[in-house]
């Protein structure tokens, strides 16, 4: 258009027109980003031609919703406190300098920008959600960048909930106060830097042996596979790198993990829990299992030995609080308004729509799936096995309706097989504690139930989440088409409850590094590898699951880095 006008006009009058132009055009600029500056306000009322999808959160399950969403068909808003996506599995590696932070983490706009498109993108937290009136209030982390007010509102057709968990502290006092966690970026910052200190401060001069073992102390309380994983990394920068760097002290540093169970790595298959144990053992990292934390002061953690009640207080230098995941204030609030709020955990049903509200779906962490079907599948299973109608099943029946179960669903597996099949194979037992020679199918009805909260949520895994999102983009991606076919796909015809297939959830395995170049996998099919050829492999999955090519170069270079190098223990 410009280019046509000018031709029209003599030079001087060019010059003119091109000024004036350009300052019109630089006034509309402005205009349209102070515009723009108070529609961020509620920058989704600009044009709601298309429905309006609101995302919560950039982690797992956010991301790999927005990675394979098709954007034009939506107008997405995406709303974090992070403008970035972190690949929390290598978090306990940033603890010890083996990788830096910057090497896994990955802008959310980059991310965003490969889809084209439009999505919006607003750091901020959001506080409340409105389910009735389908709005978000939310809280911009900047207080000066918006007139007056860091609280903005936003409208949404379709929300999905991706806020994940955050740390549960069994409200044990001195917790929040005293002891790191490993969550985010920040926590395994700050970690790095505690290590580092409290060797600083054990070498000062003036100190009694008992005072620098104290500082040298490092306790882990949780035994899962975060706590298991930060352990190992510790031992391997101690004996790697910083027992070079401290010899006076090197003796005196000592690791423990505290488990309230009985055994560490309790999720995992019970030969990689003993083979972790005694790696540990080993390595001369203490294990304290039946143990529970009772309070944490700054010098003392306070437990109490579940089988005698006895209490006892260790020493610390520093405290690692790693026991399982809480539900955040936002998502405990939505609970509350739609009537989950005696629940523990946001519930949905199979095609992640949260019960008790409209268009509203929760992925990862923050949710759990009902898999009642499966429940009510299982009993199925039993009941086709009761051929002659005998309500009872012969115990090698038994065992291969279980087979024919964990095969049917490897997400049962998890619970079914390795943990809760014991809980029920007890009750096979008579009173007497004789093995009775079948098995009463109320009987195991009953056992079921019990077990039934156990199998119906899913574990809290990057895995589970990205595969929620990868499913519900699906879902959101063919719902046009689904709209002028109501019946839904072809394959989907008289199903009659819904359009889209279920969520179902695919194990495909999970590792547990265990330092010292050794790692365990539990890999599909029952299969079980430890060693060092396990290390290789845990190498190569995780420099492929990275989400960019920038972070896989930057991780891989690290990990070399620390090979020829060893680790960084300056502490800036
Ligand atoms: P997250 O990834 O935690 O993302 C939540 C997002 O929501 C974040 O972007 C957050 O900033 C944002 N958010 C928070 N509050 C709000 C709010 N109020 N409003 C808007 N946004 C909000 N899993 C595995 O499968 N394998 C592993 O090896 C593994 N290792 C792990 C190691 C560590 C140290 C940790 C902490 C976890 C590990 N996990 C692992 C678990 C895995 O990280 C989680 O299961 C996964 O991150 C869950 O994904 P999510 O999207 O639900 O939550």
């Amino acid at each position: 258009y410009l280019n046509r006008a000018i031709n029209g006009y003599p030079s001087c009058s060019k010059l003119l027109l091109v000024f004036s132009v350009s300052c019109g055009g630089l006034v509309a600029y402005a205009d349209s980003q102070s515009d723009s500056g108070r529609h961020s306000v509620e920058p989704n009322q600009i044009e709601p031609r298309k429905k309006r999808v609101v995302v919560l959160g950039t982690g797992w399950a956010g991301t790999s919703f927005l990675k394979d969403l098709d954007v034009s068909s939506y107008d997405v808003q995406v709303v974090s406190p992070r403008n970035y996506f972190a690949f929390t599995p290598l978090l306990p590696s940033v603890t010890c300098g083996t990788v830096e932070a910057r090497s896994i983490v990955e802008p959310v706009r980059k991310l965003v920008k490969k889809r084209g498109g439009d999505i919006h993108f607003s750091e901020a937290e959001c506080l409340e959600i409105d389910a009735g009136n389908k709005k978000i209030l939310c809280r911009s982390n900047f207080n000066e960048n918006l007139v007056g007010n860091n609280e903005f509102f936003l409208e949404y057709d379709y929300l999905v909930i991706a806020v994940g968990s955050q740390v549960n502290t069994f409200n044990t006092p001195g917790v929040l106060e005293y002891c790191h966690f490993l969550k985010e970026i920040e926590d395994a910052q700050r970690i790095r830097e505690t290590v580092i200190d409290c060797f600083e401060k054990a070498v000062l001069p003036g100190q009694s042996d008992e005072e620098r073992m104290t500082n040298l102390h490092f306790v882990i309380v949780g035994g899962g596979p975060t706590g298991v994983e930060f352990a190992a990394e510790l031992h391997d920068f101690v004996h790697e790198d910083l027992v070079y760097l401290y010899p006076t002290v090197k003796d005196l540093v000592k690791i423990s993990v505290i488990q309230s169970g009985d055994h560490i790595l309790n999720t995992f298959d019970e030969r990689i829990s003993s083979f972790a144990e005694q790696k540990f053992q080993r390595d001369g990292i203490d294990v304290l299992t039946g143990c529970r934390v009772v309070s944490v002061s700054d010098k003392l953690i306070n437990l109490k030995v579940k089988s005698t009640g006895v209490d006892t207080s260790i020493p610390h230098g520093m405290v690692l609080w790693s026991t399982g995941v809480g539900t955040r204030p936002v998502v405990k609030d939505l609970m509350q308004q739609i009537g989950q709020g005696n629940r523990r955990i946001l519930a949905t049903d199979e095609w992640l729509r949260v019960k008790g509200c409209e268009d509203v779906y929760a992925l990862g962490d923050c949710a759990t799936v009902a898999q009642r079907k499966i429940m009510e599948d299982i009993l199925s299973i039993f009941k086709a096995a009761d051929k002659d109608n005998s309500g009872t099943l012969t115990i090698e029946e038994f065992k291969d309706v279980v087979e024919d179960i964990i095969i049917r669903y490897p997400q049962v597996e998890l619970y079914l097989k390795r943990k809760h099949l014991f809980d029920v194979m007890d009750l096979l037992k008579d009173s007497s504690g004789n093995d009775r020679k079948e098995v009463d199918i109320e009987e195991f009805k009953l056992a079921l139930c019990q077990v039934d909260s156990q199998v119906k949520s899913l574990p809290a895994t990057a895995q589970v989440a990205a595969q929620q999102g990868a499913y519900l983009s699906g879902c959101f991606n063919h719902r046009e088409r689904c709209k002028t076919n109501p019946e839904g796909p072809r394959r989907f015809r008289g199903s009659g409850r819904h359009e889209f297939r279920p969520f179902r959830y695919r194990h495909l395995g999970q590792f547990a590094p265990l330092g010292g170049e050794q790692a365990a996998a539990e890999l599909p099919g029952d299969w079980v590898s430890l060693g060092r050829s396990t290390q290789w492999l845990w190498y190569s999955v995780y420099a492929s699951k990275q989400v960019s090519w920038r972070t896989r170069v930057l991780v891989v270079f690290d990990w070399t880095k620390r090979f020829i190098f060893g680790r960084d223990s300056s502490r800036i």
